[in-house]
């Protein structure tokens, strides 16, 4: 029989290596926190109409990445291949609408996306993300930037570059979709079979594309600064300001337009230098004033970004180890098992890490699964130790030990350990 093996593109994090995401998860969240973003957790499956409506029904998220299937109900459900637009559902549909804006709500947790598995890139994977909600004010998009930027440098990660744009609004976008459909048109037919269905589609898109000889045809045609109205450019010189009042080097990038349909005015994305290709943004975010309109909700404007963990935490090393140490507890014998379980629960009331070896396995070979498992302290008991309500202690890296009664064996363990830690 074969083996059941887990879904490509899907990761199972070990203890190893869990830290290190977990480690980035709560550094954003904290800092996140920080700047008044209190965390929100929504549901991983949602009405597919959400993403639809939400992403854009012309995106690629939308018409190749989705995990969409009918549920028992007759409902088509998906699950969420982004946060934003739950984030958006959840504060329309809760009291959340009525509270002191801007509303700055925090989120972190899986996504899900069909695309193709590569080097940092994942069918689940996590996104940390924030929203400024019911604010149009540009200052707004230079705060959430710095959010992302105060959390990478916490984490101590180097290397970025942070690419600001403005894709312009309903008033200028428009004029500037035109021009550039009309410099690609002669050039269809060299386009690949995917760019020349988002030629069609959502011409923008092709804007971020890597392939070289696009990006030569792009380079000489028309350029979103020049087509901006006043009302945005405007806007960009705000975020530009903001931006150097929280002392945040970036750079103007003409091609950015990211991957979702919702957005207005600003976009960014931090990108670092050790990521290659397509896969070099740590997060993206921008303005989408209008998206809640578009999810049929009274509308109000909002921006956000959103992080991937998952890289975040490619750069960034182990936390640091916590230095209590593990304690093994051992009988030896049937006998002692009632004892060993109550010093063991004994111990971990006093918040040590316990791992409890009561099987019928002779000392010595607990012993060595006591070194195996990492511990630094090993409390043995037999029935000497029984006899006389005591528990042997043994130091396992300086290979001491000594009889203690029992009652007083939380404190020499603790002790030991203590010692153990200060020794390195
Ligand atoms: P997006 O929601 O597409 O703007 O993506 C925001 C961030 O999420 C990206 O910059 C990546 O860090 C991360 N991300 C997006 N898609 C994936 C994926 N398939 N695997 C891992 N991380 C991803």
């Amino acid at each position: 029989m074969t083996a059941v093996q887990r879904l490509r593109g899907t990761a199972d994090w070990l203890p190893q290596d869990l830290p290190r995401l977990r480690r980035a998860e709560q550094a954003g969240l904290a800092v996140a926190r920080a700047f008044g973003y209190g965390e929100i957790a929504t549901p991983v499956i949602e009405p597919t109409e959400l993403f639809t409506r939400g992403v854009g029904d012309t995106t690629d998220i939308v018409t190749h990445q989705m995990y969409t299937f009918t549920d028992l109900g007759g409902r088509s459900v998906s699950l969420r291949p982004e946060g934003t637009a739950a984030v958006l559902r959840a504060f329309a549909e809760s009291s959340l609408r009525q509270a002191p804006r801007p509303v700055r709500l925090a989120y972190a947790g899986p996504m899900f996306r069909h695309d193709r598995p590569g080097r940092g890139r994942f069918r689940q994977f996590h996104q940390l993300g924030v929203e400024a909600i019911g604010e149009a004010d540009p200052e707004l998009d230079a705060e959430v930037i710095a959010v992302a930027w105060d959390w990478l440098r916490r984490l101590g990660i180097e290397g970025t570059t942070l690419a600001l744009n403005s894709i312009g609004d309903a008033t200028c976008r428009p004029l500037f979709r035109a021009a550039l459909l009309a410099h690609l048109a002669p050039h269809r037919d060299r386009l690949a079979p995917l760019d020349r269905e988002r030629l069609g589609r959502n011409p923008l898109r092709l804007l971020d594309s890597k392939d070289a000889s696009l990006r030569a045809i792009l380079a000489s045609g028309p350029q979103i600064a020049a087509f901006l109205c006043p009302a945005c450019r405007d806007a960009l010189a705000r975020v530009e300001a903001g931006l150097r009042a929280y002392g945040i080097p970036y750079q103007v990038e003409p091609q950015l337009v990211r991957g979702l349909d919702y957005y207005v005015r600003t976009t960014f994305e931090v990108w670092h230098q050790s990521l290659e290709g397509a896969q070099n943004a740590l997060l993206g975010g921008g303005r989408y004033d209008g998206l809640l309109a578009t999810l049929g909700f009274p509308d109000a404007p909002g921006v956000g970004f959103a992080a991937g963990l998952e890289r975040i935490a490619l750069l960034t090393g182990m936390p640091p180890a916590d230095g209590s140490g593990t304690v093994a507890v051992c009988s030896i014998g049937a006998a002692a098992v009632a004892a060993a379980i109550r010093l063991g629960t004994a111990l971990r009331g006093r918040g040590l890490v316990v791992v409890a070896d009561v099987g019928p396995r002779s000392a010595r070979a607990k012993l060595r699964g006591a070194d195996g498992q990492g511990a630094a302290v090993a409390c043995l008991l037999g029935d000497d130790e029984l006899r006389d309500a005591t528990v042997t202690v043994r130091d396992l890296r300086a290979q001491r030990q000594e009889r203690v009664a029992v009652a007083d064996a939380p404190d020499r363990v603790a002790a030991t350990l203590a010692a153990g830690a200060a020794a390195g």
